[in-house]
């Protein structure tokens, strides 16, 4: 009933495997970290664009408390749904150029919404093989039949889409991939969800507030509206640096997944301050593209860096840069000997990654300078072996 080390079990070491939370003592997205020592600077965090301790962001939240309490209350069908709630919503869609949107606790629980409310034991659900957790337990909750085509192949979503067993479902991706930091082929995938008369649907929680004219994520930046992409969801804990979760897509979808998704209707509304510091937070990311943009910038510059140091980063254009190492252990002792020099980075093990493909994720921020790639850059230099990713 309770694991011990050596239930973990992989061809890992089960040690190598064991999670252990850090407590930390300083807020996140902060280069700063305490654990690194005085003068540590930390990579480890989605809050890519430094909002979770942004001025107008905590003001907002502060203010919000004030104003509506701490708590909700409710559930949104009973007492919780607050004008600040309805307003975030309409910014959302607006912002997102679909009808309408809908609030979650956090984007697990919109996964698993969505999957629950729109599909059953007669569906399909057509999924990228590194998409996340939360769409998997999804599927489960649903009891609709799944299949996982290989990462980023819309040939082999096509393949399965068109091998048929069961009703019409969904074609599920994510819009850039949490642990590997690379792009889906959104426009690919579109076309075969449509061709298959599928609906598609994106988890954008890597790419919202980062990409589009206005940061609107990943759909945006390849012009995919509501017709291509009928169901967006989306996280708010990530670039918004707030917490929380969206989907946004036509009326008719909010309406449904209000009436039967079961994640949303059995549980207390997000806390009403919280709509306030992400509408000010949505404003930051339209307003202050320049945080963008020095975020990109940072982004060319580590990459740049470690090419010329022969470092095995894999391909990726997002903030999220893995640099591939194996086997946990390895990626394990890397992350140790950087924590020694000062630097924050995580060792990504399986089972969050397949077996073989351990990795750091090395998170990048516009809360981050030049200088701090360069210490990171050198840091890596000093510690990392020189391999070649398979
Ligand atoms: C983080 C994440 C989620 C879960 O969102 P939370 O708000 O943290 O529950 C869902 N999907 C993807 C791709 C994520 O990275």
């Amino acid at each position: 009933m309770f694991m011990s080390p050596e239930s973990v079990g992989d061809t890992d070491c089960a040690a190598d495997l064991i999670r252990i939370r850090r407590i930390r003592e300083a807020p996140s997205g902060g280069i700063r970290h305490p654990d690194a020592g005085r003068d540590g600077l930390a990579f480890d965090s989605n809050d890519y664009l430094g909002l979770a301790t942004y001025r107008p962001v905590q003001e907002a939240w502060s203010r919000g408390a004030r104003i509506w309490g701490v708590g909700s209350g409710g559930s949104h069908l009973l007492s919780g749904h607050t004008r600040a709630h309805e307003r975030l919503e309409e910014a959302l869609a607006a912002w997102t150029g679909r009808e309408r949107a809908l609030l979650f606790s956090n984007g697990y629980m919109a996964n698993l919404s969505v999957l629950q409310a729109l599909c059953g034991k007669r569906h399909r659900v057509v999924q990228d093989r590194l998409n996340h957790a939360s769409l998997w337990d999804g599927v489960r909750l649903s009891g609709a039949r799944l299949r996982r085509y290989a990462h980023g192949k819309v040939e082999d979503a096509e393949r399965l889409l068109r091998s048929g067993e069961g009703a019409p479902g969904l074609l599920v991706s994510e819009g850039v991939f949490s642990m590997d930091g690379d792009w889906a082929p959104l426009t690919g995938l579109a076309a075969a969800a449509r061709a298959a008369r599928v609906t598609f649907m994106v988890d954008d929680a890597h790419g919202i507030g980062i990409w589009g004219p206005e940061g609107q994520g990943t759909c945006a930046a390849h012009a995919l509206g509501q017709d291509e992409v009928p169901i967006l969801m989306a996280t708010l804990g990530k670039a918004l640096g707030t917490y929380g979760a969206f989907v946004a897509g036509s009326a008719a979808l909010i309406e449904t997944l209000i009436q039967r998704a079961r994640p949303y209707r059995y549980t207390t509304a997000l806390p009403p301050a919280l709509a306030e510091a992400t509408l000010i937070a949505r404003q930051c990311v339209i307003r202050e593209p320049e945080r963008r943009e020095h975020l990109f910038g940072l982004i060319h510059y580590f990459k740049t860096g470690c090419t010329e140091l022969g470092l095995p980063l894999l391909p990726s254009p997002s903030p999220i840069q893995p640099l591939w190492l194996g086997s946990a252990r390895a990626a394990l002792d890397v992350s140790r000997a950087l924590a020694t020099r000062g630097l924050w980075v995580p060792a990504i093990r399986p089972p969050t990654v397949p077996r073989g493909q351990a990795r750091l994720r090395i998170s990048l921020s516009a809360s981050h300078s030049r200088a701090n790639i360069d210490r990171l850059l050198e840091g890596l230099s000093d510690v990392c072996p020189r391999l070649n990713p398979p």
